[in-house]
């Protein structure tokens, strides 16, 4: 019988399936990130509980070491979260179920994921950025994520600061002002002491925030010419924001690039998910697929 295995490994908790040929979940839990050793533990238990799988992928938050000739293949890189730099996902997940196992980032996944079977169906190059506790972005080139000497770390592109947005020093410890630091949750909190969903219709902080990710999106047009831009995350769960976002994003291109898919009132370039918060384990099986045929 047909078995994969996802994880969608996050900062505050790894969501485990096993699923069949069709995507359907046969079994699922939910292991709380505490410990690389408590949490690989636990994970490893409900697989072998489950009578093993035949490949697994692992979506994983990051940033990850994934190029096969660096050293640290297959491991977390350098990260806030207390315990987890150097954490060896890949190995111990490959060495514990002896299985083809494939790791790439939580974004990638969803990208994939959306790309295959969501808001980005049949489309050769498209680009999936989720904007909530952080930003991050994968750009699905043919139906595969594309990495190269790291992976892509959209989130901290710089971006021009809003006038309404005053001398706000941004939230990313590493850049300060770059799009995750003036665009994620945090930075919203930061601002106003709660999340978006509860700011006044009429705040600013509707037309700051569709302006920076707006802006990402002008650079993200520009430079990768994606067919369609899917957005998701907590905050862009949020959808008075799309009509902002597409709405920068046009001003930004200054009618530079002619195609009408990319007129500020277009609704079908940015856009989105089609998945929801699926997408993720999804995005992990289908690495576990990957993982199958290269494996
Ligand atoms: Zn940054």
């Amino acid at each position: 019988m047909y078995r994969i295995g996802g994880i969608e490994a996050g900062g505050t908790k790894f969501v485990c399936v096993v699923a069949n040929q069709a995507h359907e979940i046969l079994a699922e839990t939910v292991v709380p990130t505490t410990t690389p050793a408590e949490t690989f533990g636990a994970a490893l238990r409900f697989f072998r509980e489950q009578g093993g799988v035949q490949a697994l992928g692992i979506a994983s938050f990051g940033p990850l070491v994934l190029d096969p000739e660096a050293p640290g293949y297959g491991t977390i890189g350098r990260t806030p979260k207390a315990g987890w730099t150097g954490a060896d996902l890949l190995g111990t997940f490959q060495a514990g179920l002896g299985v083809p196992t494939v790791l790439d980032t939580d974004v990638n996944g969803a990208g994939l994921a959306e790309a295959r079977l969501g808001a980005g169906q049949g489309l050769d190059v498209m680009a999936y950025l989720t904007v909530g506790t952080g930003v991050g972005g994968g750009l699905i080139i043919d139906g595969r994520p594309v990495h190269g000497l790291t992976h892509p770390e959209m989130g901290h592109v710089r971006v021009h600061r809003h006038p309404l947005d005053g001398d706000f020093a941004g939230v990313c410890p590493f850049h300060g002002d770059c799009l995750e630091g003036m665009a994620a949750g945090p930075s919203v909190m930061k601002r106003l002491g709660h999340p978006l969903s509860e700011a006044a219709p009429d705040h600013p902080i509707w037309t700051i925030l569709g302006d920076y990710i707006g802006q990402f999106c002008t650079t993200l047009t520009l430079v990768a010419s994606p067919r369609r831009i899917v957005l998701g995350g907590g905050v862009m769960g949020n959808t008075a924001l799309f009509p902002l976002v597409r709405s920068a994003c046009a001003k930004g291109l200054a009618n530079y690039v002619p195609h009408p898919k990319l007129a500020a009132t277009a609704t079908d370039y940015i856009v989105p998910p089609g998945l929801g918060d699926r997408a993720g384990a999804i995005g992990a099986l289908l690495l576990a697929e990957g993982a199958m045929r290269t494996g």
